[in-house]
C-alpha cells in the first residue's frame, strides 16, 4: 500500500518505520523544517511503564483543586476557557475508579509491549541515543509516602520490579544524590530507563530513509477533505497526492485536521517545561533518572547533559513561560544535585504541549473511516509508548491485528 504518515514527531517516525518493514511505501508529511520539533523536543525522556498511569484516577481531581492557591504546585489552572471547562469535565467524570483501573492495565500492557520494542529496535540498529538505566523516586516526606502508597500497592500486583531504598542504599545506585537534605525514602525501578526521545527520533528517520521511507519537510497537511479524505493537499500547493491510507500522527494538531471529517477528538494541551545544561561535573550528576515525588519533577541525564523537567499547566499561552516553575526545577536540581550542571550559561528552556485525552489512553487504530487511521493523542507518556503504538498500528493496518489487544486504544471509545 501507498502510505501516508502525518507528522514527524516521535509517533511519526516510529509509526512510519515500521510501516516500511511491513513493506508498504511510506512518505512522511511534516511542516517544520526539521523532525521532533514539537512536543518530542526536550521531553523528560523517562521510560517507566509504572508511570504511564492516566490523570484521570480517583481522588486527582482533589488533589488538584486542594493545590489552586499553591506557586509550586505540580499541576496549575494558567486559563480557564470554554475549551478547558468541557475538558476539565470529561476529565472528571473519567476519573471514575472502573475507567481508572481499565485504562490503567491497557496503558502498563502498551508501555511494557512498547519498551520491548525500543530495546529491540535500539540494538539491532545500534542506536546510539543518550540513555540511562533505572529510574528512582525520591520520598522527600511522610505525606509523599503515604499519597504514593496506593500506586505502589497497584505496581507490585501488576509484578512491576522495584524496590524500597534507605537513603544510604539510594546513594549507592546515585553516588552524587545530596542526601544532607531531608530524604524519608526511595522506590528504585531497576527495569525503568531514560533516554534522549529527540536523538532516538533522528537517529530512526534516518534509518527509515536508508529503507526508502520519504520525508517531506516543510510541508503542512491541510484540513482532511470529506469528499476525499486520502487526498494529501500541502498548504500552498494545488495539487493533491492520493494514497491508499493514511496515518495521522499530528500530536496537539490532530483535532482540527481531522475535524472536516466529522472526527472530533477532545484533545487539551497540558503545558510543562524542561530545563538542559551541560554536565559540569559527571561526579556530582545523576548517574540516570529520578523524580522529586513532592513536585513531580524529574532529573535525567543524558549524555553530557542533566535535564529537569516537569509542571502541569492546563490552558495559558503555550508561548509564555512562567518563571516560577521554571525557578522550581533550577531549585529541585539544586536541591538533589548541586553542581550538577553548568546552570549559569548556554541552558535551553523548553515549553512542550502534551497532547492529552481526558481519560488517558491515546487513540491508535482505524478512525471508522475508510483508509485513516489514528495515532495520536499520547500525552504525558508519548515517548514511551511510541514503538509499542508503532507497531501496533502497523500490524493492525497490515495484518488486522495486533499482537496486544488495542480494543481500549479505539477512538470509538469516546461515544
Ligand atoms: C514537559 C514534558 C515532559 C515530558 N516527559 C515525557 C517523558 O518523560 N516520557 C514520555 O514518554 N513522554 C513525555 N512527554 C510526552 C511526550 O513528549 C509526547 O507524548 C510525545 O512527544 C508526543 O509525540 P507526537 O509525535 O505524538 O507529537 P509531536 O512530537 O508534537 O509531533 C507531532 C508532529 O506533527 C506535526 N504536524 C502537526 N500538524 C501537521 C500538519 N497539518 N501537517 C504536517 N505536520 C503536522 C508537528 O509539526 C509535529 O512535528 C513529555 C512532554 C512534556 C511537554
Amino acid at each position: 500500500m501507498k502510505i501516508a504518515v502525518i507528522g514527524a514527531g516521535v509517533v511519526g517516525i516510529t509509526t512510519a518505520y515500521e510501516l516500511r518493514l511491513q513493506g508498504h511505501e511510506v512518505k512522511v508529511f511534516e511542516r517544520n523544517s526539521s523532525v521532533a520539533q514539537e512536543c518530542s523536543f526536550a521531553n523528560a525522556g523517562v521510560i517507566s511503564p509504572g508511570y504511564v498511569s492516566p490523570w484521570a484516577k480517583p481522588g486527582m481531581a482533589w488533589n488538584v483543586l486542594s493545590q489552586l492557591g499553591n506557586r509550586n504546585a505540580p499541576v496549575r489552572i494558567a486559563g480557564l476557557g470554554i475549551p478547558e471547562m468541557v475538558w476539565l469535565s470529561k476529565w472528571w467524570r473519567a476519573c471514575d475508579s472502573n475507567t481508572f483501573t481499565r485504562n490503567r492495565k491497557i496503558l502498563l500492557e502498551l508501555s511494557l509491549y512498547s519498551q520491548q520494542r525500543m530495546q529491540e529496535i535500539t540494538k539491532r540498529l545500534h542506536l546510539d541515543h543518550d540513555r540511562g538505566q533505572g529510574y528512582m523516586v525520591l520520598l522527600r516526606g511522610e505525606r509523599e509516602q503515604a499519597l504514593i502508597k496506593p500506586s505502589l500497592e497497584l505496581m507490585r500486583s501488576e509484578g512491576l520490579e522495584l524496590k524500597t531504598l534507605s537513603p544510604s542504599e539510594a546513594i549507592e545506585i546515585e553516588p552524587a544524590l545530596n542526601t544532607q537534605n531531608k530524604l524519608l525514602e526511595a522506590i528504585y525501578f531497576p527495569n525503568d530507563e531514560v533516554g534522549n526521545c529527540r536523538e532516538f527520533a533522528y537517529l530512526l528517520k534516518k534509518e527509515a530513509e536508508n529503507l526508502g521511507v520519504q520525508f517531506e519537510l516543510n510541508a503542512q497537511v491541510q484540513n482532511l477533505a470529506p469528499s476525499q479524505p486520502l487526498a494529501i493537499q500541502l498548504l500552498g500547493q494545488s495539487k493533491q497526492e492520493m494514497f491508499d491510507a493514511i496515518v495521522v500522527c499530528t500530536g496537539l494538531s490532530s483535532a482540527q485536521l481531522l475535524k472536516p471529517l466529522g472526527i472530533h477528538i477532545p484533545l487539551m494541551a497540558i503545558h510543562g517545561y524542561s530545563i538542559s545544561a551541560a554536565v559540569r561535573e559527571p561526579l556530582d550528576a545523576p548517574r540516570s533518572g529520578v523524580m522529586d515525588e513532592r513536585y513531580k519533577i524529574s532529573i535525567t541525564r543524558l549524555g553530557q547533559r542533566v535535564r529537569v523537567s516537569g509542571s502541569a499547566e492546563i490552558g495559558g499561552d503555550p508561548k509564555k513561560h512562567r518563571e516560577q516553575s521554571i525557578k522550581t526545577l533550577f531549585d529541585v536540581l539544586d536541591h538533589w544535585f548541586p553542581g550538577a550542571a553548568r546552570t549559569q550559561e548556554n541552558v535551553q528552556i523548553w515549553k512542550g504541549s502534551r497532547p492529552m485525552l481526558p481519560d488517558g489512553p491515546p487513540l491508535v487504530g482505524p478512525s471508522g473511516i475508510k483508509g485513516v487511521w489514528l495515532n495520536l493523542g499520547h500525552g504525558s507518556s508519548g515517548w514511551a509508548l511510541s514503538c509499542g503504538s508503532a507497531k501496533a498500528i502497523a500490524d493492525m493496518l497490515t495484518k488486522n491485528q495486533a499482537e496486544i489487544e488495542m480494543q481500549g486504544f479505539a477512538y470509538q471509545r469516546l461515544g
